[in-house]
């Protein structure tokens, strides 16, 4: 459909009151599913003809002898093709149709360059759906207009508010876009924005859309008015702004949206690490209710209908995310602790436990006095697991983490026991050439002992290396037993 087309057509549903066509594209997929075969002959629809079948039939050698033998036949060709004869004459040839192509009376999304020789077509061949002689470019950021349907409000992590466009449906760039993102009160503001407004569309960087433009001289009247809100639509408190600021902010400390969060960080890298999780993708989860819990992320196949109507989810991208999903639930202990945002339990923490316990159970079974004698593990760790633990919404999680078939084992490195460490305490000293300090006190908790800074009676070993200070010193008055760096290496091989 030709953009005239479009036009005159849209001039006459003005005058009758009908609703308004979109864009091009749209119009002529309409027009070819009307039952009516008036209806569609009245839309005007035109074509280019870009394909002779088996040219050898009419002693046609290359692809543009084709064209040019349908044109003398009176078929309606494009005359925007050319014959080039390089790659760097292919991308002069994209540069300038990029250039005129706001100008073209058709939409075009692309340029398609083919072989044209036709033997060697025929020796290059097809894939399964494509011919392997042809191949499209497709232009970046293609502008399409719809219309704005409603602006609606979502609660961000951190209870920041977002205004977002709910538009009709409509592709761009192959993808269906019904929402996009308005960012602020100030942008809608700036751009003009009133709800039944026809406006331009583009996806950003190929994945975002947004909204470029407000088309004023398709306004009718009915339009009405941006109205900023003034509660939480998730709390109903009172939203602020601070000075200097864009964006409002609910400030209920207990707002729902800031459980977001903590589902964010479950999922982060060196937690349950789920693929294709963004933090997009949670506040948009969360704000349609499909995850309100940790819990809930693993009954998101239950909603696969509803994610493929959301933006930017093909059902290949779904699938990834539910296996990815599925497959956290064999993660080793360490990820699944780390993940569920106990206070002052980091990665490392996450990880020394779980080595210790290689059970959540012995973990959350634990005394105080247990846990306070492991190395990095201090009284406040303790405490915040003793009252996590104890706390009855949590046991709750875990149990039903547990039902749903999350592994709470430690599947890593597990501590061998050695006699000869087990239960002992060494002292590292001076500046060791064969380990790293870090790797020297790994291997004593592996072998079941445990490493301290000082020197006193209960020292089983201490440790030396180059230039040793005053640890040695009292270790030789207490005559506490003494490993060079070689020694210690021996005894853990
Ligand atoms: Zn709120």
């Amino acid at each position: 459909m030709n953009k005239k087309t479009l036009e005159e057509l849209n001039e006459k549903r003005k005058k009758k009151g009908e609703p308004l066509l979109q864009n091009c594209r749209n119009a002529a997929a309409g027009s070819i599913r009307q039952l009516d075969s008036k209806i569609a002959a009245e839309r005007k629809l035109d074509n280019f003809i870009y394909h002779l079948p088996d040219p050898e039939d009419y002693n046609l050698n290359t692809h543009s002898e084709a064209l040019d033998f349908m044109k003398k036949l009176g078929f309606k060709m494009n005359p925007n093709n050319r014959l080039v004869k390089s790659i760097k004459e292919v991308i002069e040839f994209i540069n300038e149709k990029g250039k005129i192509r706001k100008d073209l009376p058709y939409d075009i999304d692309g340029v398609v360059i083919k072989v044209n020789n036709i033997k060697e077509q025929q020796k290059l061949g097809y894939t399964a759906k494509y011919p392997k002689w042809a191949t499209a470019y497709k232009f970046p950021a293609e502008e399409v207009l719809t219309k704005l349907k409603d602006i609606i409000f979502t609660v961000g992590r951190t209870g920041q508010i977002t205004p977002n466009a709910v538009l009709d449906p409509v592709i761009v760039a192959g993808s269906t876009i019904s929402r996009a993102t308005l960012h602020n009160e100030d942008y809608v503001k700036e751009k003009d924005l009133k709800i039944g407004d026809i406006v331009s569309i583009r996806k950003a960087g190929d994945v975002i859309p947004e909204v470029v433009e407000v088309k004023k001289e398709r306004r009718t009247g009915s339009e009405k008015d941006f109205v900023m809100i003034e509660n939480c639509p998730m709390c109903d408190t009172r939203l602020v702004k601070k000075e200097g600021q864009v964006d409002y902010f609910c400030p209920n400390k207990n707002c729902p949206a800031r459980h977001m969060e903590g589902l964010i960080h479950f999922v982060s890298r060196n937690a349950m690490n789920i693929d294709g999780l963004g933090d997009r993708i949670i506040e948009d989860f969360y704000n349609f209710h499909f995850i309100e819990s940790i819990v809930d992320i693993y009954s998101l196949k239950e909603h696969k209908k509803d994610l493929t109507r959301l933006e930017g989810f093909g059902e290949k991208s779904i699938t990834n995310l539910l296996d990815a999903i599925e497959n956290s639930k064999n993660n080793s202990l360490e990820r699944l602790l780390f993940g569920l945002g106990i206070p002052h339990v980091g990665s490392k923490t996450a990880k020394l436990l779980s080595m210790h316990y290689e059970t959540l159970d012995n973990l959350m079974n634990a005394e105080m006095e247990e846990l306070t004698n492991i190395r990095d593990v201090g009284e406040i760790i303790a405490k915040s697991l003793k009252e996590y633990f104890e706390d009855e919404r949590n046991k709750e999680i875990i149990n039903k983490l547990k039902e749903i078939g999350l592994n709470t084992n430690y599947l890593g490195e597990k501590i061998e026991v050695k006699e000869e460490f087990l239960g002992k305490t060494f002292v590292l000293t001076g500046s060791l050439e064969i380990f790293t300090r870090e790797e020297a006190q790994e291997k004593i908790e592996q072998f079941g002992g445990k490493t301290s800074s000082s020197v006193s009676k209960k020292t089983s070993a201490v440790i030396v290396g180059k230039n040793p200070g005053s640890k040695y010193t009292k270790a030789q008055e207490l005559g506490i037993p003494i490993w060079t760096e070689e020694e210690f290496e021996k005894r853990i091989s």
